[in-house]
């Protein structure tokens, strides 16, 4: 990881980094190309992408700040029932902008214009997922990328 790639210092005021999944009902529903459109129209460049099929064991890392909660094992079930593509977006307030793009977290929630609005079947098969900080951003492009794949 070139820690000095992800320094925000470096970038200009407020320039961030934030980590994508399309879950695998989005890749099972071929939604990726619909769902790319929609980041990149909202102004995240794409630093970083693959297609990967995480292991349980990866999904529960991925997901460990959740292992106590009632729903993890599902979660972890249904993160590793298929290929996932992952991706680094950038931009100014990359976190947050991502976020609102989403939408809440269960799709029956969440406003017009976003993602999960559009795609989400169920708070199970919420199609994305992004980072909720820059901190745990670093953490989980961390996870998954290596240097090489970066093109911050
Ligand atoms: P994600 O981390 O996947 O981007 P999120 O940040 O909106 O989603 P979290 O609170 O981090 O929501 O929960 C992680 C995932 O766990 C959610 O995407 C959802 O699928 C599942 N989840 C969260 N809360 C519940 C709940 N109350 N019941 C069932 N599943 C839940
Ligand atoms: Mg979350």
């Amino acid at each position: 990881m070139p820690v000095y790639k992800l320094d925000n210092t470096k970038y200009p005021k407020n320039m961030e980094y934030t980590l994508s999944i399309i879950k695998p009902d989005g890749i099972r529903r071929n939604l990726s190309g619909k769902i790319l459109a929609m980041i990149q129209d909202a102004g995240l460049e794409i630093v970083a992408q693959k297609l990967i099929h995480l292991t349980r064991a990866q999904a529960e890392k991925f997901y460990a700040v959740h292992a106590e909660r009632p729903f993890f094992n599902d979660l972890c079930s249904f993160m590793a029932s298929g290929p996932v593509s992952v991706q680094v977006l950038k931009s100014n307030n990359a976190v947050s902008k991502y976020r609102e793009l989403m939408g809440a977290t269960n799709p029956k929630e969440s406003s017009e214009g976003t993602i999960r609005k559009a795609y989400g079947l169920s708070i199970d098969e919420n199609t994305v997922h992004g980072s909720d900080s820059v901190e745990n951003a670093k953490i989980e492009i961390a996870l998954l990328f290596s240097s090489l794949e970066l093109f911050a």
